[in-house]
C-alpha cells in the first residue's frame, strides 16, 4: 500500500520492557521516500502523544533517527525536525539537572543531569548533512533521543536511590497497567500535556 506523503500514519509506541528499546540502532543508508514517510509519521505520532521528541526504536524501528518538535521548544517555530544518523561532536555549557520523561515510559519522571550545550551533526530529510549547536532544553531533548539509539533510557542516568523510587511506576508499565500511546486504543494510553 502506498500512502500519500501528506497523510501521516500514527504509530504504536514501544513500551518500556520491550528489548527493542535496548538495542543498538543501525545507520540509515539512504534517505529514501520510506525514511521521509517514517519521519513524517513519527512527527505526527509525537504530536498526538504530546511528546517533545521521539526516536525510531520507540516506534519499532531499530534505525538511527529521531524527531524533535520545535513548535514546543521555540515559540517562533512550528516545525518538527527529523535527525538522521545524528552525532554529538562536542558537549559544552553547564551541567543542568532537569526533569525528563519519555513516551515509552509513561507517568515516570526523574531529574537527569546533562550539559546544556551540544554541537551536533546529522542528515536532514533532504539528505543534506547539517552541523549546528543546540542550547538549553533543545540540547537536552537531543541528548535524550540520541541515547535511545544506543539503547540507553533516561532512567539509566539517575542514581540507584532515585531508580528505587521509580520502580513502582516502571512495574506498572511492565505489567501493562500503564500503557504508552497506541493509535488503536487512544483512550487507554496516557496523554499528558506539557510532559514528554
Ligand atoms: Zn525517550
Amino acid at each position: 500500500m502506498v500512502r500519500a506523503w501528506e497523510s501521516p500514519l500514527l504509530l504504536k509506541i514501544t513500551p518500556y520492557g520491550d528489548p527493542l528499546l535496548r538495542r543498538q540502532s543501525v545507520k540509515v543508508e539512504k534517505v529514501t521516500a520510506e525514511i521521509k514517510q517514517l519521519a513524517n509519521d513519527m512527527i505526527e505520532t509525537m504530536r498526538v502523544a504530546s511528546g517533545l521528541g521521539l526516536a525510531a526504536p520507540q516506534v519499532g524501528k531499530s534505525l538511527q533517527m529521531f524527531v524533535i518538535d520545535w513548535a514546543v521548544l521555540d515559540e517562533d517555530r512550528d516545525d518538527g525536525v527529523a535527525y538522521i544518523n545524528p552525532e554529538i561532536l562536542e558537549k559544552a555549557g553547564n551541567n543542568v539537572n532537569k526533569q525528563e520523561g519519555c513516551l515509552s515510559i509513561p507517568k515516570v519522571y526523574a531529574d537527569v543531569i546533562r550539559p546544556d550545550k551540544v554541537k551536533v551533526r546529522y542528515t536532514n530529510v533532504n539528505g543534506k548533512q547539517v552541523e549546528e549547536t543546540l542550547v538549553g532544553f533543545a540540547a537536552r531533548v537531543f541528548q535524550h533521543e540520541y541515547d535511545h539509539l544506543s539503547g540507553v533510557l533516561f532512567i539509566d542516568r539517575v542514581t540507584a536511590d532515585v531508580r528505587k523510587d521509580l520502580k513502582p511506576g516502571l512495574q506498572a508499565i511492565l505489567t501493562g497497567e500503564v500503557k504508552p500511546f497506541d493509535p488503536e486504543h487512544p483512550d487507554e494510553s496516557l496523554m499528558e500535556k506539557e510532559e514528554r
